[in-house]
C-alpha cells in the first residue's frame, strides 16, 4: 500500500499531465482576397489532422519528440503544404527536400538537406538523429542512409503537383521581367508580387507531460531556388531548435535571412539570456530584425511552462494549437 502511494507521488511529481502542439503550415503572401471558402475549409481541415495526429500522442502520454514527428508527416503527405508531397521546384524543375527535428530535453538535432526520393523528409532528419552519430546529411548520402534505415522511398515523380509546377512558371515569368528592370537581388529569391505566392514549410513544436520540448521543421524550400540551394529548415539555430530551458521554435519564412539571424537560437538565447518571454523574444526578432534586413516570415514557439507565440510579419501564416485543457484553434490570416 505504501509502496503504491510513494510510486502514484513519484510519477505525480513527474508529469503534470499538462502539454501542448504549436504548428505552421507556411508564412507568405496569403489574402483572404486570393483564397476560395472551399481552399479555405481544405487548408483548416490539413492543419486540423495534423493537430490531431499529433494531440493523440501527446494525451497518450508520448513524447514530445514523437508528437512533432508524427504532426510533420501529416502535412509532408497533404499536397496543400510545400514539404513532402506539394513541394515546391527548383529552377530546374526538381523538388529537393529539407528537414530537421530537435529534442530539447538532449540537445539532439537531425537534418537532411536535398533529398529528392524520401517520401517523408521528417523520418529521415529522425534516422540521423537517432541512428548516426552526425546532425546533419546531404543529398544522395542522406537519400541512402534514409533508405538503409527504414524510411520510405519514393520515385521523385511522386511529389509533383500541378499547382507547384505553375508557381514555378509564374516565378520564371517574374524573372525574365525583374531580369529586365535588373532588379537582380530579388529576381534571384522569390519575393511575390501579386500572385498568390507563399512560403508554405511546415513546422511543429511541442511540450509533452514531462515537460520536454521538441520542435521540427519539413519544406521543399523556395519556388525556383537554385540547385543545391540550402534554406534555413534543416538547419538547427535557424529553422529549428528546441531547449527544455527555453523554448521549442520552428520557424518558416525567406530563408536566408533566417539563417543570418541565427533565428531559431536567437529566441532561444534572447529567453535565456536576457531573461524575455517566448512571445517577446519571437515578436522582436521576426517583427523587427527580420524586417529590418528585408526578410520576412513567421515562427511558432513553445516554452518550457506552455506558454506560446505564433508571430508573423506576413499577410498571413497557416497555423493552428491545441493544448491538453481541449482549447485549439486554426487559423490564417493576420
Ligand atoms: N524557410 C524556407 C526556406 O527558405 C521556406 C519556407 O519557410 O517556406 O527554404
Amino acid at each position: 500500500m505504501l509502496v503504491a502511494f510513494a510510486f502514484a507521488t513519484a510519477l505525480t511529481a513527474q508529469t503534470n499531465s499538462k502539454y501542448i502542439l504549436v504548428i505552421h503550415g507556411g508564412a507568405g503572401t496569403i489574402l483572404k482576397s486570393q483564397m476560395t471558402p472551399e481552399k479555405e475549409a481544405l487548408y483548416k481541415q490539413g492543419l486540423q489532422n495534423a493537430l490531431d495526429a499529433g494531440s493523440k500522442i501527446l494525451k497518450q502520454g508520448g513524447t514530445a519528440l514523437d508528437a512533432v514527428e508524427a504532426t510533420i508527416m501529416v502535412l509532408e503527405n497533404d499536397s496543400l503544404f510545400n514539404a513532402g508531397k506539394g513541394a515546391v521546384f527548383t529552377n530546374e524543375g526538381k523538388n529537393e527536400l529539407d528537414a530537421s527535428i530537435m529534442d530539447g530535453k538532449t540537445l539532439k538535432a537531425g537534418a537532411v538537406a536535398g533529398v529528392t526520393n524520401i517520401k517523408n523528409p521528417i523520418t529521415a532528419a529522425r534516422a540521423v538523429m537517432d541512428k548516426s552519430e552526425h546532425v546533419m546529411m546531404a543529398g544522395k548520402g542522406a537519400e541512402l542512409f534514409a533508405a538503409q534505415n527504414g524510411c520510405t522511398v519514393v520515385d521523385p515523380s511522386y511529389f509533383f503537383t500541378t499547382q507547384r509546377w505553375n508557381d514555378l512558371l509564374d516565378a520564371k515569368r517574374e524573372d525574365s521581367l525583374k531580369a529586365l528592370h535588373k532588379d537582380s537581388t530579388k529576381a534571384f529569391l522569390k519575393q511575390p508580387d501579386n500572385h498568390d505566392y507563399k512560403y508554405g514549410t511546415v513546422g511543429a513544436v511541442a511540450l509533452d507531460m514531462y515537460g520536454n520540448l521538441a520542435a521540427a521543421t519539413s519544406t521543399g524550400g523556395m519556388t525556383d531556388k537554385r540547385y543545391g540551394r540550402i534554406g534555413d529548415s534543416p538547419i538547427i539555430g535557424a529553422g529549428t531548435y528546441a531547449d527544455n530551458n527555453t523554448c521549442a521554435v520552428s520557424c518558416t519564412g525567406w530563408g536566408e535571412y533566417f539563417i543570418r539571424l541565427s533565428m531559431a537560437k536567437t529566441v532561444s538565447d534572447r529567453m535565456e539570456f536576457a531573461h524575455e518571454s517566448v512571445k517577446d523574444a519571437a515578436d522582436e526578432m521576426i517583427m523587427k530584425k527580420l524586417p529590418s534586413l528585408g526578410g520576412d516570415g513567421g515562427l511558432i514557439a513553445v516554452d518550457k511552462d506552455g506558454n506560446f507565440t505564433m508571430s508573423f510579419d506576413t499577410d498571413g501564416m497557416y497555423r493552428g494549437y491545441i493544448k491538453s485543457d481541449g482549447e485549439s484553434k486554426v487559423e490564417i490570416y493576420k
